[in-house]
This record gives structure tokens, sequence and C-alpha cells, in this order.
């Protein structure tokens, strides 16, 4: 791994703290950082970097994964740390940034590979990128890369130019978008379950799949975020990118374990096949919903037209049910469901797959196999079979067999990401292919709810969702499974 520079725009914020330095810190310690490195930490308002430092060890007091039990590691991680004032629409501070970046890999014999992280507004992120380009703090001798976060644009014409905008400062394969579901363990997981399993390999097609569930339900409302929230809505939040990502990780075909570029270019021949939403599909395959008032674990809680910030009358969507096709050899006419919801009943990502009963006409159940993938918050697997019952006359039931990742020693997403840019692995992340198609197929339905021309289903906070979305897989003959 070469030594290099971490170049944290954002630095005294949120994520960064409850995220970045912890895996930062982390990795640290597991020896997954290059042997020589130097943090530059930049916010608005104007601290020492001693005092910065004593607030950078406080928040790993706070969310690190591991307990902050030997001084001496933390001490040599803090002094990795310098932080400075930058204001991102100030060019001179860039001159001012660069010069420190210059003396630190000069006192650290650090060769001039640079990693800018993003870690800030969207807005900023062009304006950042071509600052980093026109001062010269991008003009190195060794490689530099940029992070950033979601949201990447906010419909598919954003989302273009600032692309276009990145691109003058930096070439696609030095830009790592950050997906978070993409670092998930059980995530990262699925290329490996299918391509290193026999069995899985075997069956992963529309010959034995009969649909596939991806869920990913919170039980919080909108909380502080109404402001950012209501200009999203669960479709920007979330089914642009992470669930079309787990959606393209799941139905990728690798022949077997594939580096990024292969990784990549599956994952883009599955958005490529995925069957577009004409105008008249919409309101047949997408469900909108709307979180009501209702109970969560016994307490009254209120509906988001009530929740703090939200505009009056507003219709944003806080759950999405939606169908897909995937028309290529492996899933035609197997249908892909796609949830997500606020003040559901449970909080849970995961993914089931159903498969197919090759047993019709037999002493069967009704009870198909079933492969499920918990991805969070337990992050496992288990498999539904069919046994007989001793007990009862032998006749069939389920049985289902669990494996459960101690999540305890499990690095946490932005550790997994952060050490995969460091040494140039680009496979867990967005890249700009996979978000745009992502972006051209959600697009027509964002304009559907602009012109309001699919229902908004009220469902009542602790539900599973309006019946709209079980009457979609009811239509087919499914139903969700594990809603409890
Ligand atoms: P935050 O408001 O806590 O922090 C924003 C940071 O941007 C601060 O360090 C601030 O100093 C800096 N900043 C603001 N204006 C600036 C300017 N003019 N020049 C230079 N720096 C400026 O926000 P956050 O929660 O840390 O989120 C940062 C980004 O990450 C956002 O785009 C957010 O959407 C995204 N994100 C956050 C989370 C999260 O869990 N907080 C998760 C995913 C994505």
């Amino acid at each position: 791994m070469d030594n290099m520079t971490f170049v944290l725009f954002g630095g005294t914020g949120d994520l960064a703290k409850r995220k970045i330095y912890p895996a930062l810190y982390n990795l640290f310690i597991d020896k997954k950082m290059p042997e020589a490195f130097s943090i530059i930490a930049l916010g608005r308002r104007e601290q020492s970097s001693a005092d910065f430092q004593q607030n950078v060890a406080k928040s790993l007091q706070t969310f690190s994964r591991r307990t902050v039990n030997d001084p001496a590691v933390l001490e040599a991680f803090l002094q990795t740390i310098r932080y400075t004032v930058l204001d991102a629409n100030q060019v001179e501070d860039y001159h001012k940034l660069r010069s420190l970046v210059e003396s630190r890999e000069q006192e650290l014999n650090i060769p001039q590979n640079r990693m800018f992280y993003l870690s800030v507004a969207p807005e900023f992120f062009d304006v950042i990128a071509l600052n980093i380009k026109d001062s010269g703090l991008g003009s190195t001798s060794g490689w530099k890369r940029l992070i950033i976060e979601k949201p990447f644009g906010h419909d598919l014409q954003s989302a273009r130019h600032l692309n276009e905008q990145l691109s003058k400062a930096f070439d696609e394969s030095e830009v790592y978008r950050i997906d978070h579901y993409l670092g998930k363990p059980m995530v990262q997981n699925l290329e490996i379950l299918e391509s290193s399993n026999p069995i899985l390999k075997a069956l992963w097609s529309n010959h034995h799949i009969a649909n596939v569930q991806i869920t990913a339900s919170e039980t919080v409302g909108v909380e502080e975020r109404a402001g950012y929230y209501d200009n999203s809505g669960a479709i920007r939040d979330m089914v642009q990118n992470h669930l079309l990502q787990v959606l393209m990780m799941v139905s990728m075909r690798l022949p077997g374990r594939g580096d990024a570029n292969e990784v990549r270019m599956k994952k883009k021949n599955v958005m490529q096949s995925l069957r577009p939403l004409q105008k008249e599909d919409i309101a047949k395959n997408v469900i909108r919903g709307q979180y009501a008032a209702g109970q969560m674990q016994g307490k009254p809680v209120p509906g988001y037209l009530d929740e703090p910030g939200v505009p009056a009358g507003s219709k944003n969507d806080t759950f999405i049910a939606t169908r897909l096709w995937i028309d290529n050899y492996f899933w035609s006419d197997v249908p892909f469901y796609i949830r997500t919801g606020k003040r559901m009943k449970e909080k849970s990502t995961r993914i089931v797959i159903e498969f197919k009963e090759p047993l019709k006409g037999q002493n069967t159940t009704n009870d198909p196999n079933l492969l499920v993938i918990e991805i969070n918050p337990n992050e496992g697997i288990f498999m539904q079979l069919n046994k007989k019952n001793p007990r009862n006359d032998s006749k069939l039931e389920p049985m289902r067999i669990h494996f459960h990742e101690n999540g305890k020693d499990v690095p946490e997403a932005y550790e997994n990401l952060i050490f995969d840019a460091v040494r140039g692995d680009s496979t867990f992340f967005a890249h700009w292919d996979e978000v745009e198609l992502s972006w051209q197929y959600v697009q027509p339905i964002l304009d559907a709810f602009e012109e309001d021309s699919v229902p908004l289903h009220q469902y009542p906070a602790g539900s599973n969702g309006p019946e709209a979305s079980d009457q979609l897989l009811a239509e087919d003959g499914f139903k969700w499974w594990l809603d409890t």
C-alpha cells in the first residue's frame, strides 16, 4: 500500500466524527493504513491542530468500534493529523492547503499520493474538485483520488452535470463514489456466496428462482432532517442508490471472483437489462406511501405531515415498493421486488430469494425454499428447507438453518471502503455508468410523482407499509416474506 496524504474536507462534520475518524483509527490499529500517512482535516473555524486532535480523540472515545485503551496507539494516530481552515469557495485557501500538504509530505517523506475525501454538502462537490485542480493540489507526481458520498445529483440531469464538472478535475478511474451499502459485509459477500458455492451457483437463475425481494426498512421517522428529506423522499434517498446497488450485486453473474472492472461491467449489464418503466406502467409497478400517525413499540407517534419542518400538505414519499424486471438470459420472468420505508414495524435490511416449487403434484407443503441474506442490523444467512415432522404424522414442515455472523469484530462499512480506496480497489464503489443508469431508471418515477399521477397511500407508523405493497406481490401469487 502506497504512503499517502488523506485530505478531509468537512473534517469537523458529523460524518467525519461518527464514521471517518473511527474508520481510519481502526484501520490504523489493524495495520491496514500505509506505513507513513498524513491526515489533513479541514473546517471553517480557527483552531490549532493540537486542539483539533483532542476533539478527534473525543469522537473516537464515543464512536470507535474498538475501545480506545492504548494511549500510545491513540497518540501515534492523533499525531498524523493536522488541521487547517478552508472555505470551499476561497481559492487562496487551497494554496495554503497545498503548502501544508507539501510540507507534511516532505517532513514524512511521503510521495505525492493524495486522497481527497469530500465529506461536505453536495453543492460543494464540483467547487472543491475544480479548486483542487486550479490550485495545483491535484497536479501530483503520484496518484490522486477523490472520494464522494451520496447524494450524487438530484435527478438525471443534475447528476450528469455534476459528473461533467468532476471529470474536468478527476478521471473516472480516480473517483470513488461511496455507497455505504456496498461496504456492508453481507453485501460484499454476495458475489462470493454465489460464485464459490456450487449449489447456489447452479440454482442462481430463472430456472429455479421464483422471485427476489429486497427490503430496507427503518423504524425511525424523518427526525430532524425534514429540510433534506422532504426534497428527496425514499425514492432518491434509498432506491436510486442503495437498493439498486444491492439489486445489481445480487443479480450480476460473475464467472468467478471478479476484479473491479469485471464487477463494474456486470453491474452495468444488469442496469442495461432493467426493463424501463413506461409512463403508463408506473402506477401499476410503483407503490408510493407516506406514514400516518401510529404506534411504535406501544407508544403513539405522529404522522409525517405533523413532523417538525414538513411543509403542510407535502406529498413526499416515505415508502416505496416497486416491481422490476431484468430482461436478460438469467433473469427474464423473475420479478424483483424492492421495498423501503420509514416508520416501519421492524428495522431490517435483507434479501429474500424464493425458489420455485419443482415438486408440484407430490406430497409438498406450501412452503417454498428460501435463502435469506440478512444485511442489517443482524448479519447472517438462513435457508428454509422442508422436513417431516415425526411427531405429527410425518407432515411436511419448513425448517430454517441459520448462520449468524458474530458482529463484534467485523469492520464497519466505512473501514472496508476507505481501506479499498486507499489501496486503489474500486470494486465496491458506485461507478458513473451505474449511477447514470440508475437515475435513468428512476427519472420517469420522479416525473410521475411530480405530476402526482401515482396514488399516495397512507400507512400507519409501525406497520409493514401500505396494503397496496402487499397487493403488488399478491398479483403475481407471492407475498413479502418474514413480515411480522
Ligand atoms: P455536517 O453539516 O455535520 O458537516 C459539514 C462539514 O462541511 C463541516 O465540516 C463544515 O465545516 C463543512 N463546510 C460547510 N460549509 C463549508 C464551506 N463553505 N467550505 C468548506 N467547508 C464547509 O454534515 P455531515 O453530516 O458531516 O455530512 C456531510 C456530507 O455527507 C453531506 O453531503 C451528507 O449528505 C453526506 N452524508 C452524511 C451522512 C451522515 O451520516 N451524517 C451519511 C451519508 C452521507
